[in-house]
């Protein structure tokens, strides 16, 4: 990121808005929000599969789901935040190789890190599980309250955005699927 070219957007930005970019309250202002952006972009040059490289036979060949994990992303279309948590489960493949738990955090909040839309999150995720594990099956659940819907357009706060990628075994069979979503309640409900 160009930090001196962010700085000054923002400080144009505050001018085209009507603001006194230099006044006391607003001077430090392009500085912060730069730095801000840093920070809720600085998975946009990484690559977070990497953090599924690391593997440990384990000899396990059944679910593995780790619920509620959650994060904050950036709207790309807005440039204001969705939050809220993700859920991701695999079936570990015939080597019954799994990965470590604080992995699949990381491997979220990498993807969340960076200028989203929801949907797309999702199957990224799944899609790095897929790949870097070659797992039986994989499926990822995400919901999110978007700011963009809630402080401004329809104002509807409290709507929770579900979106859902599943695949190999766990798309195939719905008997295990049902299994795993089972496990995923709605948050309204805990
Ligand atoms: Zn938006």
């Amino acid at each position: 990121m160009d930090h001196a070219r962010a700085r000054a957007a923002v400080a144009e930005l505050l001018a085209a808005l009507g603001e006194d970019p230099t006044r006391d309250g607003l001077v430090e202002t392009p500085r912060r929000v730069a730095e801000m952006y840093a920070e809720l972009l600085e998975g946009a040059e990484t690559d977070p599969g990497e953090h599924l490289r690391v593997s440990f036979e384990a000899g396990h060949d059944e679910m593995v789901l780790l619920r509620d994990i959650p994060f904050t992303s950036l709207c790309e279309h807005h440039l204001v935040p969705f939050t809220g948590h993700a859920h991701v489960a695999y079936v570990p493949g015939p080597d019954g190789r799994i990965t470590g738990l604080s992995k699949m955090a990381r491997l979220v909040e990498g993807f969340a890190r960076r200028l989203q839309v929801q949907e797309r999150m999702t199957t990224q995720i799944v899609e790095a599980i897929e790949r870097e594990m070659s797992p039986r099956g994989a499926l990822v659940v995400i919901e999110a309250e978007h700011f963009c819907m809630s402080m401004r357009g329809v104002k509807k706060p409290g709507v929770t955005t579900v979106t859902s990628a599943v695949r190999g075994v766990l798309h195939d069979d719905p008997a295990y699927r049902a299994e795993i979503l089972s496990f995923i309640q709605p948050r309204g409900g805990r």
